[in-house]
């Protein structure tokens, strides 16, 4: 795509987090433009899926906040006040938001197809359309799937597919609903290594669609490639971001190069 894309800025606002008594986000502050790609690197258990779930409405923020192009996440000011949002209106702005986690997550008892094309005729919209029509959900769905290289798989049952296959599937249906951000939580982490780069190749070709992603992995080579900004999450807060080529090849932080002599 040329055109500069306008949506899908997320602003991270000092965001808190506790469960229990224990703090997992320490006051997390993050901005990604429109079109940005951001990758989140870490240690396991310093935060990275809490952060991608306080985005998506799947938990709430203790402190801080998050906007979406400009718009609160959970929340609205009426009068002086914040007020969190009603489920419906919750419902409302994720369809603007689309995850996709380690394990897929797809329905079993639907097809390939029927995982595609279930949301935009469920899901409200946002901004007033209709939901789409089941015919026209089932072609978007069909060229999705070509999108993502199955649509002769189109027809199987998630069973029937490879982890490869299911993640992609996982992936079109993520973009179903015409996302402003794509969310990724360790997307290839289930799968066996033969497999883990059918599912990168698809997320390259969204990284310059235009699309805000947000994408939790290990997989060094490919942050390398496609991220604008690396962010390294360390025990809750993040400790260091930086382009690419800066972050893995100076970065400033020792607790970043501990990190990357590790995994590197
Ligand atoms: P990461 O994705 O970086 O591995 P997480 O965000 O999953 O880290 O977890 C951060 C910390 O929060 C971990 O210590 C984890 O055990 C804890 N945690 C995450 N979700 C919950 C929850 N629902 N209840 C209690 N503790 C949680
Ligand atoms: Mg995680």
């Amino acid at each position: 795509m040329n055109t500069t894309p306008t949506r899908g800025q997320v602003e991270i606002t000092a965001v808190r987090k506790s469960f229990g008594g224990t703090e997992v986000l320490k006051g997390v502050s993050l901005t990604v433009p429109p079109g940005g790609v951001a990758v989140i690197v870490g240690p396991s258990g310093s935060g990275k899926s809490t952060l991608l779930r306080t985005i998506n409405h799947l938990e709430k923020v203790d402190g801080g906040y998050i906007t979406i192009d400009g718009q609160l996440v959970g929340y609205e000011v009426r009068g002086n006040k914040l007020h969190e949002l009603r489920e419906k209106d919750i419902l409302k702005q994720r369809t603007d938001i689309g995850m996709v986690f380690q394990n897929f997550n797809l329905f079993p008892h639907l097809t390939a197809l029927e995982n595609v094309a279930e949301a935009p005729v469920v899901a409200l919209r946002p901004d007033g359309r209709q939901r789409r029509s089941k015919a026209e959900a089932r072609e978007r769905a069909l060229e999705l799937l070509d999108r993502v290289g199955l649509k002769d798989r189109a027809h199987a049952y998630p069973r029937q597919l490879s982890g490869g296959q299911q993640q992609r599937v996982a992936i079109a249906r993520a973009l179903a609903l015409d996302p402003k951000i794509l969310l990724f939580d360790e997307p290839t982490s289930a799968l066996d290594p033969e497999l883990v780069n059918e599912v990168l190749d698809v997320i390259r070709e969204l990284a310059t669609s235009g699309t805000t992603l947000i994408i939790v992995t290990h997989e060094m080579g490919f942050a390398r490639d496609v991220a604008d900004t690396v962010v390294f999450m360390d025990q809750g807060q993040i400790v260091e971001q930086g382009r690419p080529e800066e972050i893995f090849s100076n970065p400033r932080e020792p607790r970043t190069r501990t990190f990357f002599s590790k995994v590197i």
